[in-house]
């Protein structure tokens, strides 16, 4: 079924009895050419990709609970390409340019919003750091505008400008950086290769990774095993514990994130704003209400829920910023499990088992990076060549010291 503005008006006028389930409910097959595990936005992305790009249709994305019920769906949906280092730069490009395409090619309104990040300064170091970023956001063939205090004071007249522990020097402004809501993303993504003959089997968790004599064979799942030549690991904050089933210890900790949403409040927030002096973002949802994050809780956990001390810091760190806010009610407060690498970069890559891939290490950021790493996963898993956008996304760097140490969220890089 494709969807059109036509389509819901006739289905308004017919009490909308014509929808059709977006995908089948597939049951597994015995084989496959292919499996991924995992339906988060990077699996079936993936499927979405191999099927589209590379005409491999029999797969199945393979997903414990049921699609989107990951961090695809726990994210505070920002997508930006400002990241500064060689490797990270060129995928996160090459992925915005895909989010701009993503609602024509999927058929489905997944809510991009170019709205504009601004990230600001609080110093003159901050400001030259932010200043760099730019250049390099620029000579990527990205999007990027230092700002002024004047000129930020005029965008965002809500900040608070009068204090004078962070005063605020100026900004830095990424106008194609903005948001999307989320489990769209994956939805649109699941519809589009479940069209293209994709299985997508949720409630059928892996429990087992079948290898012999170095070569992957299939998978152990809840409801039995299921051969393949090919199976991709793409579980985000599951990652170590389903590499461990293949006798793979990955350089990943699972770590909680949490993030916050207020009551719907009238227009007040036009872009994203970020902190520069405290790990503190936000922007305003479609319905109204105010999203925020902020810093990890600091503890390896598998737990999808965060703990009061960061609750605090993440509020301190608005009040600082936009005073307005403490009239504001959170309504709803939640965590997802981040799987963090150890230079914050993330992995698509084989492993030493021939057949047996792994897209891993998104990190906070991984949302962005859905459409990049589902396209270069993809390309991966059917040629058996890392696409050249992610070529240092190695998993051997971390043995011979070629980290990418970049935070791409602050100001400055390689605070990691
Ligand atoms: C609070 C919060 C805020 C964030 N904000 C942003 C942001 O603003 N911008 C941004 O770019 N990124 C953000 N992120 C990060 C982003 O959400 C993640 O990096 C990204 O969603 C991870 O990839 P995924 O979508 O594939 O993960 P997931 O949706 O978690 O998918 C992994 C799937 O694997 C399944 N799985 C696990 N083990 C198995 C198994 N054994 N068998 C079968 N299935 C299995 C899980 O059930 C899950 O559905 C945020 C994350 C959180 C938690």
């Amino acid at each position: 079924m494709r969807y059109s503005g036509l389509k819901v008006i006739t289905e308004g006028l017919f009490g909308n009895k014509g929808w059709k389930p977006a995908w089948r409910d597939a049951a597994p097959k015995a084989e496959y050419d292919a499996i991924i595990i995992g339906g988060g936005g990077h699996g079936l992305s993936t499927a979405y990709y191999l099927a589209k790009n590379h005409g491999m249709t029999n797969i199945a994305v393979l997903e414990k609970g049921y699609l989107g019920s990951g961090n695809i769906g726990r994210n505070t949906t920002i997508v930006r390409a400002n990241y500064y280092m060689p490797g990270n730069s060129e995928f996160y490009s090459h992925s915005l340019k895909l989010w701009e395409g993503l609602e024509a090619e999927l058929n489905y309104n997944v809510m991009h919003s170019q709205r504009g990040q601004l990230i600001l300064a609080h110093s003159d170091g901050q400001r030259d750091t932010l200043a760099r970023r730019g250049n390099a956001m620029i000579n990527q063939g990205d999007d990027a505008e230092l700002w002024t205090l004047d000129q930020v004071k005029e965008f965002a007249p809500y900040l608070d400008y009068a204090q004078t522990r962070f005063p605020i020097y100026g900004g830095l402004m990424h106008k194609r950086g903005g948001t999307a809501r989320h489990d769209a993303v994956a939805w649109g993504y699941a519809r589009g290769a479940d069209q293209r003959g994709v299985d997508l089997i949720q409630n059928c968790e892996v429990t087992g990774i079948d290898i012999e004599n170095g070569v992957v064979k299939g998978v152990q799942t809840t409801r039995g095993a299921i051969r393949a030549k090919k199976v991709g690991m793409v579980v985000a904050g599951r990652s170590s514990q389903v590499a461990a089933m293949a006798g793979m210890r990955l350089p990943i900790e699972s770590h909680v994130l949490q993030a916050f949403v207020t009551e719907g409040l009238k227009p007040v927030i036009d872009s994203i704003i970020s902190f520069g002096m405290g790990h503190f973002y936000i922007s305003q949802s479609d319905k109204g209400g105010l999203v925020f994050g902020g810093d990890l809780d600091f503890y390896a956990s598998y737990a999808a829920r965060g703990n009061l001390p960061m609750v605090e810091h993440v509020m301190e760190a608005a009040m600082t910023l936009m005073p307005m806010i403490g009239r504001a009610k959170v309504l709803r407060s939640w965590g997802g499990i981040m799987d963090m690498s150890v230079d914050g970069s993330p992995i698509i890559d084989k492993t030493h088992i021939d057949g047996l891939f792994v897209d891993a290490g998104w990190n906070y950021g991984g949302f962005k990076a859905v459409p990049a790493s589902g396209w270069c996963m993809a390309h991966l898993m059917a040629t058996g060549e890392s696409h050249e956008v992610a070529r240092r996304f190695r998993l051997d760097r971390f043995r011979t010291g070629h980290v990418m140490d970049e935070e791409g969220t602050g100001s400055q890089h390689n605070l990691h």
